[in-house]
């Protein structure tokens, strides 16, 4: 029995997605979840653009040679999905690193190419047991807002701050107060030499200093195998904290990619390659956030923010009018002219988290205007009233 605050009982009450056993792990979404999806991934593009990045995409299906040359065949090979198509072995992609370390080395770029900045929003699969599978919480397959910036060692304090900044940014934008930040260092089981392990450690602490994130707890070795990493933290409304976000300085990725920038004495040099995801996995990232807002999501990220309702059948053609003067203006909305009650559509608008309704009757038909929670207004301003209360707050 699941409680009504959980995600799952909330998705299904807002239809919004569902799981199927021949899928184990993988999300159908119906077009109310995939317009929430779409809302976070847009939020998080809204801040690539601001941060400076270009937005890639990369092969789902990669030869075992760059597993084996990433790392990942060595570290992570029962958490792969092989794919068998008769050729050289082959799995489904669990990361996008390696895919952006092929567009670093196709660039070929010289020292004024960076930092190069690259993102992707990566459908990733892993093969996770069934029973430990949850919900949106632990998926086989995900999107990561992934990202990865190539840059020489003495730009990376600079840039790892900046993404301090941002992560911090979106978790407010998306009503999470409180944001914990570890620093989890080198793990037992690892690469690359201490010199470079000290170094990375020390510019992601400088990095988090620089950015105004005063505390920082220590995490003895809880790093990835390829370097330490800054993890991102939030509290939701029940008090309950969740690592989502990550950002990771990696020295060896770069060299068994024999990853190289020409630098400014013509010299050629390995970048350091820092990987970043803020959200982690959007589809948790969602499932948190359902829990943290009980479903009723500030109305930016409604999957639908306004709903006209017509009182009578001989208002609707005025209804769909505003309804669709409303969508011109950027906005998620559509008109409800069935022939129910209109007390029965005002309580399903309520039931399915719209947050505004907007009535029309004979007077507003009359008056061009609408009726929203009390005011009698004019359509323009209703417009420009809604517009501002679902602006994105990045
Ligand atoms: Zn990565």
């Amino acid at each position: 029995m699941l409680d009504a605050e959980d995600h799952r009982h909330i998705a299904q009450r807002l239809d919004l997605l569902h799981f199927q056993e021949e899928a184990p792990g993988m999300v159908f979404w119906h077009p109310r979840g995939f317009t929430l999806y779409q809302a976070l991934e847009d939020a998080a593009r809204s801040l690539l653009r601001q941060d400076g990045y270009a937005e890639v995409r990369t092969p789902q299906v990669l030869r075992q040679a760059i597993w084996e040359a990433s790392g990942h065949q060595a570290a992570f090979a029962s958490g792969m999905l092989a794919v068998a198509d008769g050729g050289p072995p082959s799995s489904l992609k669990p990361v996008s690193c390696p895919g952006h370390a092929q567009l670093f080395k196709r660039a070929a770029p010289s020292w004024r190419d960076l930092p190069m900045r690259l993102a992707e929003f990566g459908v990733v699969h892993r093969n996770e047991p069934q029973g430990v599978l949850q919900g949106l919480l632990r998926l086989r397959q995900f999107t990561q807002d992934d990202g990865h910036i190539f840059c020489a060692p003495e730009q990376a304090v600079e840039e790892m701050a900046r993404c301090c900044r941002s992560v911090v940014r979106l978790y407010r934008a998306f009503g999470f107060e409180r944001i914990r930040v570890g620093l989890s260092t080198r793990p037992a089981q690892r690469f690359g030499e201490e010199a470079r392990w000290d170094q990375a450690e020390a510019m992601l602490a400088e990095a988090a200093q620089v950015a105004g994130l005063d505390e920082v707890l220590l995490q003895p070795g809880e790093g990835a195998f390829y370097g330490p990493k800054l993890e991102f933290g939030l509290e939701d409304r029940r008090g309950r904290w969740w690592q989502c976000g990550t950002l990771q300085c990696d020295f060896f990725m770069p060299e068994r990619f024999d990853l190289r920038y020409v630098d400014a004495g013509n010299v050629r040099r390995a970048p350091l390659m820092l990987h970043r995801a803020f959200f982690g996995s959007l589809e948790r990232f969602m499932g948190i956030l359902l829990e943290h807002h009980a479903g009723r999501l500030p109305p930016w990220l409604a999957a639908e923010q306004a709903r006209v309702l017509p009182v009578g059948l001989e208002h609707a053609a005025w209804a769909e009018e505003v309804a669709a003067t409303l969508r011109d203006a950027g906005l998620r909305a559509r008109c409800d002219a069935r022939s129910h009650s209109l007390g029965r559509r005002v309580k399903e608008a309520f039931h399915d988290a719209v947050p505004f309704h907007l009535v029309v009757g004979s007077r507003e038909v009359e008056a061009r205007a609408v009726h929203l929670h009390g005011d009698d207004l004019p359509l323009d301003d209703a417009r420009l009233r809604l517009a501002a209360a679902c602006a994105s707050p990045l």
